[in-house]
């Protein structure tokens, strides 16, 4: 069945109070946690284009396969605390949820799976035989620029909902302003002014996105 109303959600900083790359850069300690920090803190506020990190950041911490799985239980274990109710909300009132992040496939998929979501849209980590780091998915839309967007758009074109909403803390998610029905701005982690300045609405738990919609004229 093809969903009418579709609710985006971006991952890190927003289903989970965590930055997966940031996590993947403290397993191999605190210089390198703060350098991958910055330069996260920095695409995400704009300053920077993800683009030009992207590849950078990974080269850097070069995750493996099990280190990957390990985050992915970290996403879980720092799950944002009304995810759970407030995607049952969502879904009996007719919204079907979908993850679209620039983090990693494999260790946003256990977060995935926790909250029942099907479909995740984001940048597939390779690995060797023996587990370790080999690469990703380099022409994933979720990796580069302008990508939310692109990703929204070819949504539309595939399941030609009724209505797409996204929500997200970061200058990425952002840029779906327009190209969703709604971009609603998320604060509960970090509160970035940019966002809270171009977002249709802002707000600060999964809670009020579920009032936000359900309160809405359908
Ligand atoms: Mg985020």
């Amino acid at each position: 069945m093809r969903p009418s109303k579709i609710i985006a959600f971006d991952c890190d900083s927003t289903l989970s109070g965590i930055e997966g790359i940031d996590e993947m850069a403290r397993l191999r300690g605190a210089a390198c946690f703060a350098e991958i920090d910055a330069m996260t803190r920095d695409a995400m506020e704009g300053r920077i284009s993800l683009d030009s990190i992207f590849a950078r950041r990974l080269d850097i911490v070069r995750p493996t396969r099990v280190e990957s799985a390990l985050i992915g239980q970290l996403y879980i274990k720092h799950v944002e605390p009304t995810a759970l109710a407030a995607l049952a909300v969502l879904r009996a009132a007719g919204w079907t949820p979908l993850i679209i992040s620039g983090g990693y496939t494999q260790a946003i998929e256990p977060l995935a799976t926790f909250l029942g979501i099907d479909r995740v849209e984001a940048v597939g980590l390779r690995f060797d035989l023996a587990g370790n780091y080999a690469g990703y998915e380099a022409t994933h839309p979720a990796s580069q620029r302008g990508g939310k967007p692109r990703i929204i758009h070819a949504l539309r074109e595939e399941l030609k909902p009724e209505k797409i909403v996204m929500v997200g803390d970061g200058a990425s998610d952002l840029e779906t302003k327009g190209s969703a029905d709604v971009f609603v701005g998320f604060g509960r982690y970090v509160s970035r002014p940019a966002v809270k300045a171009g977002a249709d609405q802002f707000v600060d738990s999964l809670a009020e996105v579920a009032s936000l919609l359900i309160g809405e004229k359908r």
